[in-house]
């Protein structure tokens, strides 16, 4: 088997994947895209590892398979046609909030400036459905048809090898996310956001 033999497509959304790119999974290969756009619902986690004294990162995603992976985003994809519907033209940019947790970093690990700033604020883990997010945008939040006006405070797009804790204190990147994609959006909110609320602007 030679290594510029045939080209190998993604299983799940047919794409030809690039030499080196794609995420080995329990069963198959799939492509970066399928893979950003499911990120969110599968963030790297850090454990000790006993047995070399180190920290090592663990990757939930890889031990899905193929078909695992081709129905969740075959619903994934159905839920965010049906928000857009309902969405309509109101808004061109459209995120949807899956799982939200309250941050308070350290100054030490994000200096007093962002520390101060990020206290007791909501990150919503949202998947971007339409258009694109980026740091410093006004959105207006919507959970059971109550809308809130606020501010992003940050965006990160989900890590494929990283927690979020370490891509916040790193604080590089392009503070910018777009459709297809999945992230970390720190909202200047400190409740009122909840799993399946709307980001729209
Ligand atoms: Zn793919």
């Amino acid at each position: 088997m030679g290594l510029f033999g045939k080209k190998k497509l993604c299983p799940i959304c047919g794409n030809e994947m690039k030499f080196l790119s794609g995420l080995q999974v329990e069963d198959g290969q799939i492509c970066s895209d399928c893979e950003k756009m499911l990120r969110g619902k599968f963030n790297i986690t850090e454990g000790f590892d006993r047995a070399d004294y180190v920290i090592k990162n663990s990757d939930p995603l890889k031990v899905m398979t193929v078909a695992e992976i081709e129905e969740m985003i075959r619903s994934m994809k159905e839920e965010q046609a049906q928000i857009i519907e309902n969405v309509g033209s109101d808004y061109a940019n459209v995120a949807k909030a899956d799982k939200c947790f309250s941050i308070a970093p350290k100054a030490l690990d994000v200096g007093l400036k962002r520390a101060k700033a990020y206290k007791n604020r909501i990150v919503a883990t949202s998947e971007i459905i339409a258009g694109e997010f980026a740091k410093d945008d006004t959105v207006t939040i919507t959970t059971n048809g109550n809308d809130v006006t606020t501010t992003i405070l940050d965006v990160i797009e989900c890590s494929s090898s990283s927690t979020f804790e370490t891509m916040l204190a790193a604080n590089t990147g392009k503070h910018k996310v777009e459709a297809g994609t999945s992230a970390w959006i720190i909202l200047d909110l400190t409740e009122r956001v909840s799993e399946g609320s709307l980001i729209q602007k």
